[in-house]
């Protein structure tokens, strides 16, 4: 993919570049969080109808569900599909709605990991919102990354963004932030799982808050190509 990593500095160049190599075999992976407004909006720049795939778990926040819609109305996504677990699925291994507070991890697997295993097979390149500085454990992380499992790459086009950054380009472009932001949730996941943080702290240190447990597993196992 040399192609890629020349306009990698770019993101929408980098975007449109790998929709026209990939066609339908790219996708991007979106959460609708406090800071997908950005890279959703290169995505529509580079093309509105490039694949975003969000991984409704079925534990978010009801105001991340009504953002997924009005952001994605907002910027004219035209591809944007919902991926998850099938209700048979939570019947069987999630009855009562619950496991995330006894074994986080399975919980991950059953409503994360799993579904997007499956959604993921026809893409060859999945492009994420990841960025260096949310969190020690992304701290290295480069713009094109291959999975050590797969022959599957990853781009991180925001990989070298600083937060400020961010804040600065959507304000500059007025996209509209998740309103729980203004709450103080600067990265958000599942309801459960996910609190306010102050000034001193990461961003996704909210996340899993009190547990040994910093990633759901959809970003693991990924290293620089
Ligand atoms: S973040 Fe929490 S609620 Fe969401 S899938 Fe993981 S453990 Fe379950």
């Amino acid at each position: 993919m040399r192609q890629l990593t020349e306009v990698q500095e770019n993101p929408v160049l980098l975007l449109r570049k790998a929709h026209a190599l990939l066609g339908s075999r790219l996708a991007v992976m979106s959460s609708f969080g406090a800071e997908s407004a950005l890279l959703l909006a290169f995505v529509a720049e580079a093309d509105p109808d490039i694949k975003v795939l969000f991984l409704n778990t079925g534990k978010h926040f009801p105001q991340t569900l009504t953002y997924r819609q009005e952001l994605a109305d907002k910027l004219g996504l035209t591809n944007v599909e919902d991926i998850g677990p099938s209700p048979a699925q939570v019947s069987d291994r999630d009855p009562t709605g619950e496991l995330w507070a006894f074994d986080p991890d399975a919980c991950c697997n059953l409503r994360k990991v799993e579904p997007l295993q499956v959604a993921s097979l026809p893409y060859e390149v999945l492009v994420t919102g990841r960025k260096r500085g949310q969190a020690a454990t992304r701290a290295t992380m480069t713009i094109v990354e291959e999975r050590a499992d797969s022959q599957q790459l990853r781009l991180n086009p925001l990989a070298f963004w600083s937060a400020r950054d961010i804040q600065a380009e959507m304000q500059r472009r007025a996209l509209p932030p998740h309103p729980l932001v203004a709450e103080g949730y600067l990265s958000i996941g599942c309801a459960p799982c996910t609190r306010p943080v102050d000034g001193q702290e990461d961003a996704r240190s909210g996340r899993w808050s009190g547990l040994n447990k910093t990633e759901c597993g959809i970003h693991i196992a990924a290293k620089p190509l």
